[in-house]
């Protein structure tokens, strides 16, 4: 069985294979750190050797240019050497897609060979004590001086707090209630340690990232050059979401490997784990369960490089993005609970990696966007595309006695525009669609017209009291739908009136 995928490039393919020995040979010394708490610098040293932080970097800029592919493929590699895994993604997320698409050559000579080679470590800062999943409401505020700004404000839930050298942060430019509203007021900058006034505030106790530090950082009145700012001032509302998508892919990709391990654990266990006299590989509960796991994990593979590939081929996969990160999460938060289930007490040790799981994929849940506001992109974007908003009309069909979806023109089509007419269209539609609404342009499309003399009608209608009207905020008529006494005026009762043909007419009346 290939765990490759047919569309990566040799390269790709090569680099999977490579990292693989890689994490396998490391395995054991991150676990050392794991139960040592402590953070693994000598690891973080060794995958920067190897210039696996430079997977998705161009080569002018010192990179491997394996693009978000094989950003995932590191990615979810080096995601089972845990800690490692989390400092490899903020690394990157800390400036490689905001600097490759915003940074001007000279920034991009000055940053991006750091973040391929790894020798500095990389921390993304959004989130502060008030500006949480509504990241726009940044506090942190960037005054210019001269050539120079001037930082103030604190930022949390910085993962790589204190290890990082390079903080990617967005600030608040204006406060233009005009300029607000266009998101026009954030701006990116890159600071860099040892700044004056610039200080670690908070490390916190977290439910997992046990040997990764994340806490809160304070710019007090924290002086950089404008040479740090990334793209243009109150351009960092973009700068930002271009970071997002990469992000979330990314966030998403590091679970992959972790749920292989888990999937090897638990054949690997429940092969040697024997009650009733059975290894618990033979109950058919523990078979579904492995099943399950198995097949989150090879979706959550599948729709990530999906994604990845979207990216790498120029594309903004906004909702493809969250949804990668949204079932990622969720299937690792399955994924830990199941496979706890299935090793009993001992899946809730630590001597066990499915516990670790479960912790990390609660983290997931919440970070890069939690998955509500995942949901909400999902929902938001996707209402708007043409793909989902194809016509789906329903049409009375005289041969077969019943509505049915159809793309033939309304029988309505090309009468005379009056109230009369208007009101039997509306009407007609109760017939069809009892508990809907028509909008406007449904009307429109039946019948035919301007919109401005329609809405005229439509208001004429309503006076009457024939038809009712829902209305948008700004007051337009969105809907219309007949009144009890419209459909008495439009079409005699028997027109509504339908039954099946097994009916008893002397039930009818
Ligand atoms: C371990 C960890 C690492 C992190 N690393 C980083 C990092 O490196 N850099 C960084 O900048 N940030 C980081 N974060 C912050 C993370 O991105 C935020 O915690 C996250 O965006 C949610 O913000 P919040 O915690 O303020 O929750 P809130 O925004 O206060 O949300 C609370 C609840 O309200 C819900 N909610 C909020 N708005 C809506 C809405 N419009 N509709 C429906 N529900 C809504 C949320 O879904 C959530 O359930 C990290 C967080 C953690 C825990």
């Amino acid at each position: 069985m290939s765990e490759e995928f047919f569309w990566w490039t040799d390269p790709q393919k090569a680099i999977y294979k490579e990292v693989r020995v890689f994490v396998e040979e490391n395995f054991e010394e991150a676990e050392e750190y794991f139960w040592s708490t402590k953070f693994p610098w000598p690891l973080v040293k060794k995958v920067a050797k190897k210039g696996y932080f430079g997977a998705g970097v161009p080569k002018e800029y010192g990179g491997l240019e394996l693009g978000a592919t094989g950003s995932c493929i590191v990615a979810a590699q080096l995601g089972r050497l845990y800690a490692v895994g989390h400092v490899f993604t903020v690394s990157m997320l800390a400036g490689l897609e905001q600097v490759l698409r915003f940074g001007t050559e000279e920034q991009k000579k000055t940053w991006l060979p750091k973040i391929a080679s790894g020798e500095e470590l990389g921390a993304l800062c959004i989130t502060e004590p008030f500006a949480g999943s509504d990241a726009a409401n940044v506090f942190t505020s960037a005054i210019k001086d001269g050539d120079e700004w001037i930082l103030n404000g604190k930022k949390r839930f910085i993962t790589g707090a204190g290890v990082s050298d390079r903080y990617f942060i967005y600030a608040k430019t204006s406060d233009d209630k005009a300029i607000r509203k266009q998101y026009g007021h954030i701006t990116a900058f890159m600071v860099e340690k040892g700044r004056p006034g610039f200080s670690l505030e908070k490390i916190n106790p977290l439910i997992g990232f046990d040997n990764v530090p994340n806490g809160y950082i304070d710019f007090d009145h924290v002086r950089i050059p404008d040479f740090n700012r990334i793209g243009a001032v109150g351009n960092g509302w973009n700068v930002m979401m271009s970071g997002l998508n990469f992000e979330r892919l990314i966030g998403a990709a590091v679970f992959s490997g972790l749920f292989e391990d888990v999937i090897n654990l638990l054949f690997h266990f429940t092969k040697r784990r024997v009650q009733f006299n059975r290894t618990t590989n033979q109950f058919p509960g523990i078979q579904d369960g492995i099943a399950e796991i198995i097949t989150k994990s090879k979706v959550s593979r599948l729709y990530s490089y999906h994604c990845a590939k979207l990216l790498d081929d120029g594309k903004e996969p906004m909702v493809e993005a969250s949804i990668a990160k949204m079932i990622n999460t969720e299937y690792a938060r399955d994924i830990g609970l199941k496979a706890i289930q299935i090793l009993g007490g001992d899946g809730l040790t630590k001597f066990l990696p499915a516990e670790r799981i479960l912790r990390e994929a609660k983290i997931g849940e919440i970070v890069a966007g939690t998955n509500e506001v995942q949901k909400m992109i999902i929902y938001r974007f996707s209402a708007m595309l043409p793909f989902y908003n194809k016509p789906m009309r329903l049409r009375w069909n005289d041969k077969v006695n019943a509505p049915i979806i159809s793309s033939k023109e309304s029988q309505f089509k090309g009468l005379d525009l009056t109230e009369e007419n208007v009101l039997k269209v509306i009407s007609h539609d109760y017939k069809i669609n009892p508990g809907l609404y028509m909008t406007p342009d449904d009307v429109r499309e039946d019948i035919g017209g301007s919109r401005s003399e329609l809405r005229k009608i439509f208001e004429q209608l309503e006076e009457q009291g024939l038809i009712v009207t829902h209305r948008d905020r700004s007051g337009k008529i969105a809907l219309v739908k007949s009144t009890y006494e419209g459909l008495q005026k439009a079409f005699p009762k028997e027109y509504y009136q339908w039954f099946p043909a097994w009916y008893d007419n002397a039930d009818k009346f």
